[in-house]
């Protein structure tokens, strides 16, 4: 069997497990001889399918009885708007903090809706860093706290949630999402398009805690779009085969040992590659070393022509998906939790051997 290095960084690697055991069950589901994708939404299995991802989710991250999980389409993207339409009334201040082309595509939706307090911008500094808490400024009555965790463009990533003043936490953990323990209560919600950590793209998951999801707007919203219409029910048709495999993810993060375990190993498949970065001079990485991505380690070679070169001999050993964003140029390599640790010591070797011919 053939599989590549795959370090793109979305839609991305999945574990090959995982897609072996959808690749087996596919033309016959449990018997039925049906796959999931052909049996109604509000049958026995996929109701099963439904109710496990939940209740895996919910034991992964140490969500409490206090949290609704929401299976939605439309991906991340649709989120940027669903949330202030949600929660941000007219008149009303939200703070979003401004770390790259995803937040700010969050922010300009929000303004549509209300007013939007940017508590912290490094878009002077290209979007190399993600603020310290001290940085952050706050406004009286802010309705929520929106941040982006992880920066896929531009690899950078907040160590630690950022400090939100007494507010709720909104999260867009698209790109980090299941890859490390997350303080639960600081979160009204955290959502997260499934094609980076969590399966196939079609899916968004969304987290609300009940306290906030109270909070959501009810008079005179479209049904679809309002959070509490999907709580409890199964409002239209789910994203059935994106929610399966997510099931099938979460089971396969079980068997590593829970998040925990995941997060060390991603941990070290990180600094794996930092270290190799760090040697000397001729790669360079283009976050600063406190606001460094453990999904997307983004640098640069001395020169773009380099760079090319780089990205076609890699992709000759089957290193695939290494072209930084196009927005930013360089290398990118995503990291994500179904990478093996083999990819790296692949990618590090290459590295090594690159720069003694180039360097
Ligand atoms: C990829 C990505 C998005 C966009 O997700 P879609 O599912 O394509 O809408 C949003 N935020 C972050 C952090 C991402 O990495």
């Amino acid at each position: 069997m053939f599989r590549s290095h795959n370090f793109s960084a979305g839609p991305s690697i999945l574990p090959t497990e995982v897609l072996q055991k959808a690749q087996a069950e596919l033309l016959d589901y449990k018997g039925t001889g049906s796959s999931i994708m052909e049996l109604s939404h509000r049958g026995p299995e996929y109701i099963e399918v439904d109710a496990q991802a939940t209740s895996r989710l919910k034991s992964l991250m140490g969500l409490g009885d206090d949290f609704e999980v929401l299976f939605l389409q439309g991906g991340a993207s649709t989120q940027f708007m669903m949330v202030p339409y949600n929660f941000l009334a007219e008149g009303k201040t939200a703070n979003y903090l401004n770390t790259g082309t995803w937040s700010k595509k969050a922010i300009k939706e929000a303004k549509i809706f209300g007013k939007v307090h940017v508590g912290f911008s490094s878009e002077e500094e290209n979007f190399g860093r993600v603020p310290r808490n001290e940085e952050i400024t706050h406004v009286e009555g802010a309705e929520y706290l929106h941040f982006t965790s992880n920066n896929t463009i531009f690899g950078t990533q907040y160590r630690n949630e950022p400090e939100s003043n007494g507010v709720p936490l909104v999260c867009d953990a698209s790109s980090d999402f299941l890859s490390r323990e997350v303080d639960v209560k600081r979160y009204g919600m955290i959502y997260a398009g499934a094609q980076k950590n969590a399966g196939p793209a079609g899916v968004t998951i969304v987290i609300i805690r009940k306290d906030f999801l109270a909070k959501a707007r009810t008079e005179n919203v479209s049904t679809i779009l309002s959070y509490p219409t999907h709580v409890g029910t199964m409002f239209n048709t789910p994203p059935v085969f994106g929610v399966y495999f997510f099931n099938l993810v979460l089971e396969w993060i079980e068997k590593q040992g829970g998040i925990k375990a995941v997060e060390k190993v991603n941990e070290a498949k990180a600094a794996q590659l930092y270290t190799e970065i760090d040697k000397d001079d001729f790669y360079r990485g283009t976050a600063e070393a406190a606001s460094r991505s453990r999904m997307n380690v983004t640098f640069r070679l001395p020169s773009e022509d380099l760079e090319k070169k780089f990205v076609k001999e890699a992709a000759a050993l089957h290193l695939d998906g290494l072209k930084g964003h196009r927005s930013v140029g360089g290398i990118r390599a995503s990291i994500y939790n179904a990478l093996p640790r083999e990819s790296v010591d692949t990618l590090v070797s290459f590295m090594v051997d690159f720069r003694a011919k180039n360097g």
